[in-house]
C-alpha cells in the first residue's frame, strides 16, 4: 500500500470519523460450478437446501424481532426472500438436474440478479440481498460462519464490499463509528440503515478502497466524501471534534437560511420526485433548487403525454404551496438514460446528445415537457406569485439559451439555465441578457473543467469542486450575476459541503441547493458566519493552488471564526 492512499466515494449520511479499519467477514467462495451429485442423491440435497433456507430466514426473522424501524423491515424481507417460490424453483430445478445444492443456489441467485440488475433503478441496488441470501445459505449448508460484522473490541471504521441488510441491522454505532463500501448506491440498504443509525456513511468507494488493510487508521470525511489512510492524527482528531460540534450546532438549527448577520441565504432541496419533495417539506428547506425530472422517467418505455407528465410534476409542485420551486427540464443521457429520449449508444455519452441536446433534436420533446410544467400549475392550483423557474441542463451558447427562454415565456414560466458546462460560465454574462436566472451544477462544471469522469474513483482527486479552476468559473458566473442583477443559485454537490457553501456565498451565491439531509449542516455553518467572513473564505479559496490547500485553508478560518 502507498504510505497515503486517498479514496473518493459517495457520501450518504454526514460526519467526520478516525478509527482504524475493520473488514467485514469475508463471503464464502462461491462453489466449483462443474460439481455433480448421483441420481439417488437428488431427494436428499433438495431436503438439505430446504433446511439451509429454512434455517438461514428463521435466523434473520429472529434478528428482527430484536431490530426496531426500518433495520426490522429489511431483516424482515430479506427473511421473506429467502423463502421466496421463484428462485427456489430455479434452484431446485438445478439441483434436479443432478448437482450439489450449493451450485443450486449459486445458479439460481445469479439468474434473478441479472433479471434485477436488467430492471436497474432501485431493482439493480437490491441485487445485494439476493446475494446476502446466497451466501447465507451456502455458509450454512457448508457448516461455515455466517458471512457479516467481525467481532471488534474497540472503535473502528467498517469497510465492506457491500453490507447487506442483516449485516448492518443490528451494528452497534458506538463501535463501529464509520462505515464505507467499495458497492452500494445511495438508495442501497447500506445507506438506508446507516442513515437510521446515524452511522456516518460513503458508499461506491470502487476498487481502490480493496487496498486498505485492516487495522490501518483512516479518516473518513463522509461530508464530502474522502476516505484517507495516513493523515496526522492530532488533524484528524481536530477534524472529528469539528465534526461533532458541528453536529451539535446542526441538531439545534432550524432555519431559515442566513448568515450570521441575518442576511439570507435561501437553502433548497434538490428532489426526484413528489415524495422526496414531501419530505423536504417537513425539514428545514425553503423550496425546490432542483427537481431533476429525468428521475422519475428512467424506466419509461415510451414519452409520457403531457397530462402524465404535468401529473408528476403538480405532486412536487404541491409540496412547497408558496415556495420556489425550480424544475431541471429532462437531463437525458450519459449517466441518465432514458429508453425514449436516448439516441443509440454513442462513443462518448458525456461528451455526446445529452440533456438540452436531447430534448431539442427529438421534435417538440422540449415544447411537450414545458406545456406540462405549465399544465401542473394549474393542477396543483398554485398561487400565480408562487414561483416556478424552469432551467434547461447541459446549456453550451448563448443560441441555446435564447432558444430555451423564447419558449418558457411563451407560457409564461421563469427562464433560467444550468451553468455546468465551462463555456456556460465563460459566456455567462452573455447568457444573462436572456435568462432570469442560473443555477450551476458543480458536478458536471468540475467533470467538464478537469475533464475527469465524475464517476470514476480513480480520478477523484480531479473531480473535486475544490479545485481552483472550477471555483474560478463559479466566480466568474457570480461576478456575471452581480454585473446583470441575475441571481445565481448553486445545486451540485458542492452546496452540501457546509464549508464550500460559505466560500459559495462569499462569491455571492443567492441560493444553495441539496439533498434535504445535508441542510441543516449547511444552514448551521452559515448561521455562525458573516458575509465578510464568507467573502474572505472565498479569496482564501480562490487564491489557494490546489484542492487540498484550499479546503485546509478555509476550514482553518471557518474554525477560527466560530472559536470567537
Ligand atoms: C450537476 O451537474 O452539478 C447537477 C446538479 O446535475 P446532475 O448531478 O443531475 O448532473
Ligand atoms: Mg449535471
Amino acid at each position: 500500500m502507498p504510505e497515503e492512499l486517498t479514496v473518493k466515494a459517495a457520501p450518504v449520511v454526514p460526519g467526520v470519523r478516525y478509527a482504524p479499519a475493520v473488514w467485514a467477514n469475508p463471503r464464502p467462495a462461491l462453489p466449483d460450478d462443474n460439481a455433480t451429485i448421483a441420481a439417488e442423491d437428488v431427494d436428499a440435497e433438495v431436503e438439505r437446501f430446504r433446511a439451509a433456507t429454512t434455517a438461514v430466514s428463521e435466523r434473520l426473522a429472529a434478528r428482527a424481532g430484536r431490530a426496531e424501524g426500518s433495520a426490522a423491515e429489511v431483516l424482515l424481507a430479506t427473511s421473506k426472500l429467502t423463502l421466496d417460490r421463484g428462485w427456489h424453483r430455479a434452484a431446485v430445478k438445478e439441483i434436479k438436474a443432478r448437482v450439489p445444492a450449493e451450485v443450486g443456489v449459486a445458479r439460481a441467485i445469479d439468474k434473478f440478479v441479472e433479471m434485477f440488475r436488467a430492471a436497474g433503478g432501485v431493482m439493480a441496488e437490491r441485487t445485494t440481498d439476493l446475494e446476502d441470501i446466497r451466501d447465507r445459505v451456502i455458509a450454512h449448508l457448508r457448516g461455515e460462519e455466517e458471512p457479516g460484522l467481525p467481532t471488534v473490541d474497540g472503535p473502528c471504521v467498517l469497510l465492506a464490499e457491500d453490507l447487506a441488510p442483516a449485516d448492518t441491522a443490528t451494528l452497534d454505532p458506538a463501535l463501529f463509528t464509520a462505515m464505507v463500501t467499495v458497492l452500494g448506491g445511495p438508495t442501497s440498504h447500506t445507506a438506508i440503515i446507516a442513515r437510521q443509525l446515524g452511522v456516518p456513511c460513503c458508499v461506491a468507494a470502487g476498487a481502490a478502497l480493496r487496498e486498505i488493510p485492516a487495522g490501518e487508521p483512516l479518516l473518513v470525511d463522509c461530508i464530502t466524501g474522502v476516505v484517507r489512510t495516513g493523515a496526522d492524527p492530532e488533524r484528524a482528531r481536530e477534524a472529528v471534534a469539528e465534526d461533532l460540534r458541528l453536529a451539535e450546532f446542526t441538531a439545534a438549527w432550524r432555519g431559515p437560511g442566513r448568515t450570521a448577520e441575518g442576511e439570507p441565504v435561501q437553502l433548497l432541496a434538490n428532489v426526484g420526485d413528489g415524495n422526496a419533495a414531501r419530505a423536504a417539506a417537513e425539514g428545514v428547506a425553503e423550496g425546490v433548487g432542483l427537481f431533476r425530472t429525468e428521475l422519475c422517467f428512467l424506466s419509461a418505455a415510451t414519452e409520457p403525454s403531457v397530462e402524465n407528465q404535468a401529473e408528476i410534476y403538480a405532486k412536487v409542485l404541491r409540496a412547497f404551496p408558496e415556495d420556489k420551486v425550480v424544475i431541471r427540464t429532462l437531463d437525458a443521457g450519459s449517466d441518465k438514460p432514458l429508453a425514449f429520449a436516448n439516441l443509440a449508444d454513442e462513443e462518448n455519452p458525456a461528451l455526446g446528445v445529452r440533456g438540452l441536446r436531447i430534448s431539442r433534436s427529438s421534435s417538440g420533446l422540449m415544447e411537450r415537457q414545458l406545456d406540462a410544467i405549465a399544465r401542473a400549475r394549474e393542477i396543483a392550483e398554485r398561487a400565480p406569485e408562487a414561483p416556478i423557474w424552469v432551467m434547461a441542463p447541459m446549456v453550451a451558447t448563448l443560441e441555446e439559451a435564447t432558444w430555451f427562454a423564447g419558449l418558457c415565456r411563451d407560457r409564461g414560466l421563469t427562464a433560467g439555465a444550468m451553468i455546468e458546462i465551462p463555456a456556460a460560465a465563460l459566456m455567462s454574462h452573455d447568457l444573462m441578457k436572456v435568462l432570469d436566472f442560473v443555477s450551476i451544477g458543480t458536478n458536471d462544471l468540475t467533470q467538464y473543467a478537469m475533464a475527469a469522469d465524475r464517476l470514476s474513483p480513480a480520478l477523484a482527486y480531479l473531480t473535486d469542486p475544490w479545485q481552483p479552476a472550477v471555483l474560478r468559473l463559479i466566480d466568474m458566473t457570480c461576478r456575471s450575476g452581480a454585473d446583470m442583477d441575475v441571481p445565481v443559485g448553486v445545486c451540485g454537490e458542492a452546496a452540501a459541503d457546509p464549508a464550500l457553501a460559505c466560500v459559495l456565498v462569499g462569491m455571492g451565491v443567492a441560493s444553495l441547493s441539496a439533498a434535504a439531509t445535508a441542510l441543516p449542516g449547511v444552514g448551521a455553518q452559515l448561521g455562525v458566519v458573516t458575509r465578510e467572513q464568507c467573502r474572505a473564505a472565498a479569496r482564501l479559496a480562490l487564491d489557494a493552488p490546489d484542492a487540498e490547500a484550499a479546503r485546509t485553508a478555509v476550514r482553518e478560518l471557518l474554525a477560527e471564526a466560530a472559536a470567537d
